[in-house]
């Protein structure tokens, strides 16, 4: 398969399924970093850039668990592509702000920051946002959130400049020229037909931290599973749909807060990376986005070849990683019924962002009066499989609300649990943590119900 590194055209015949960190390393690329190989540092991120509808189109990935077969056809840009006879205006911030320390970090901030000011399919909040996945160990982090203010400021209408993104950007050498011309090479390099059978990957944001590679891998992304559309019953959103996109989801943001809810989730480079169907099948107990989704009773497509069949998400977990999925199936979209209704998500992890959680819930429910109707709790972390709590949530159904309902509720949810001992906290603390979190959920929802402080 072929690839542009940085301004270089590379014809490999390397495992598709190995990391591209691996691969860049190995060629002698050692300005990208190796550190935690799990995604969570930021050291090793690269560019991707790929056109989208004719349109060049870049975000930063953390390349130690992006697949190689994920950049055939793509420009992978690395510290070594930005570097110019001078310091760049980014690596000249980080120098001025006293932003470098040690330098093992720093190629990471650059192209993070880089890829701030690059054209992406999916806006980020702001400067900071953009760095969020990359971690400085000897205390450089003030000065390099000054650097990216100063960038900010200083660059920001650069930014603005949609028609013509990378000439701007070459103008104020954030770009070397060689960039101008990427998207007509990128046109020429043609595609090889990937196989069809082997083990799928989406995201490979699971699959390539349980795995240092992937045996006959099947780039789910080649399918078209990544859209949300909704019609007036159901909002869908199709399985390799990643997170930062369901995050702004217009669909989605009319019915639920999920903006909002879903920006403890991972960091930036991941959530771009990780999908919604990835995050269900490997069925992770505590999956931010499986509980998330689980409350709101959503259902689930599955396509078997030409067929396909619609379940239940809750009914999906049979026990610890037992789906309901046989070989080869894939699972198509997820939808949820297109109202309004009353919702709350809560995370409990050891920092509060970017951490997997040690135990996480949702809970959506309609009022009629004071009547509890079509009631959905779910929780995390506290048994083998992602929890729907069927016994708390049919014990609410029809009952008017009240704290002492709730606490009952609560109790009830302590039964059907069975939280285990591990390095995210002791079961006692977990079902304690369950307790609270209901409570915290109705206490967001119903502010007046202070019993439950
Ligand atoms: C640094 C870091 C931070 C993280 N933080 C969080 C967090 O805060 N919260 C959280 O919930 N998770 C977190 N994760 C875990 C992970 O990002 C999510 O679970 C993610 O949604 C997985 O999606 P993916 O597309 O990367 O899945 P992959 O790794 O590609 O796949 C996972 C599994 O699902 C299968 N699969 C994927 N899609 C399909 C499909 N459509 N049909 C059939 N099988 C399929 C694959 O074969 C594989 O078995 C984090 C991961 C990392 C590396």
């Amino acid at each position: 398969m072929k690839f542009i590194l940085n301004q270089e055209i590379i014809e490999i015949d390397e495992p598709l399924g190995s990391s591209t960190l691996d691969f860049l390393r190995n060629k002698g690329v050692k300005g990208v970093k190796e550190a935690c190989h799990e995604g969570d540092c930021g050291a090793c991120m690269i560019l991707v850039g790929k056109l989208k509808d004719d349109e060049l189109v870049y975000r930063a990935v953390t390349s130690c668990i992006l697949p190689l077969g994920e950049v055939e056809g793509k420009h992978v840009v690395t510290i070594e592509g930005l570097n110019q006879k001078e310091l760049n205006p980014i690596q000249q911030a980080l120098v001025d702000t006293g932003g470098v320390q040690c330098g093992y970090c720093t190629p990471g901030f650059v192209i993070s920051l880089t890829g701030h000011f690059m054209n992406s399919e999916l806006e980020n909040d702001n400067i900071l946002t953009a760095i969020e996945g990359n971690v400085c160990r000897c205390t450089g982090h003030a000065s390099i959130i000054r650097a990216a203010n100063l960038l900010s400021d200083k660059y920001s209408s650069v930014k603005e400049s949609k028609q013509q993104w990378t000439k701007a950007l070459i103008d104020v050498r954030i770009l070397p020229s060689y960039f101008s011309n990427i998207a007509d090479r990128l046109r020429e390099l043609k595609k090889t037909p990937q196989q069809t059978k082997g083990r799928f990957i989406a995201g490979g944001t699971d699959l390539l931290v349980q795995n240092e590679s992937i045996e006959n891998p099947v780039f789910l992304s080649e399918m078209n599973l990544a859209n949300i559309w909704s019609d007036a019953n159901y909002i869908y959103v199709g399985a390799m749909a990643n997170t930062e996109k369901i995050r702004l989801s217009t669909d989605l943001n009319k019915v639920l807060d999920i903006k909002n809810h879903l920006f403890t989730v991972s960091s930036l480079p991941i959530r771009k990376q990780a999908t919604i169907g990835g995050n269900i099948v490997n069925a992770s107990p505590i999956g931010d986005l499986t509980i998330y989704f689980l409350a709101l009773d959503a259902d689930i497509s599955i396509l078997n070849g030409e067929t396909s069949r619609i379940i239940k998400l809750k009914d999906f977990y049979k026990g610890y990683k037992i789906l309901d999925l046989e070989k080869g199936e894939i699972l198509e979209w997820v939808r949820i019924r297109n109202e309004e209704k009353l919702f709350s998500f809560e995370k409990v992890a050891k920092r509060e962002h970017l951490d997997i959680a040690s135990t996480n819930s949702a809970l959506s429910l309609t009022l009629e009066g004071k009547i509890i109707k079509d009631i959905h709790l779910s929780a995390g972390g506290v048994g083998p499989i992602p929890m729907h709590l069927d016994k708390a949530s049919s014990f609410l159904e029809n009952k008017k609300i009240d704290a002492s309902i709730i606490k009952e509720a609560a109790l009830i949810a302590l039964t059907e649990i069975s939280p285990i001992d591990d390095v995210r906290g002791s079961a006692k603390y977990k079902s304690l943590l369950l307790q609270q979190l209901i409570y915290a959920h109705f206490l967001k929802l119903f502010p007046e119900m202070e019993e439950l402080i």
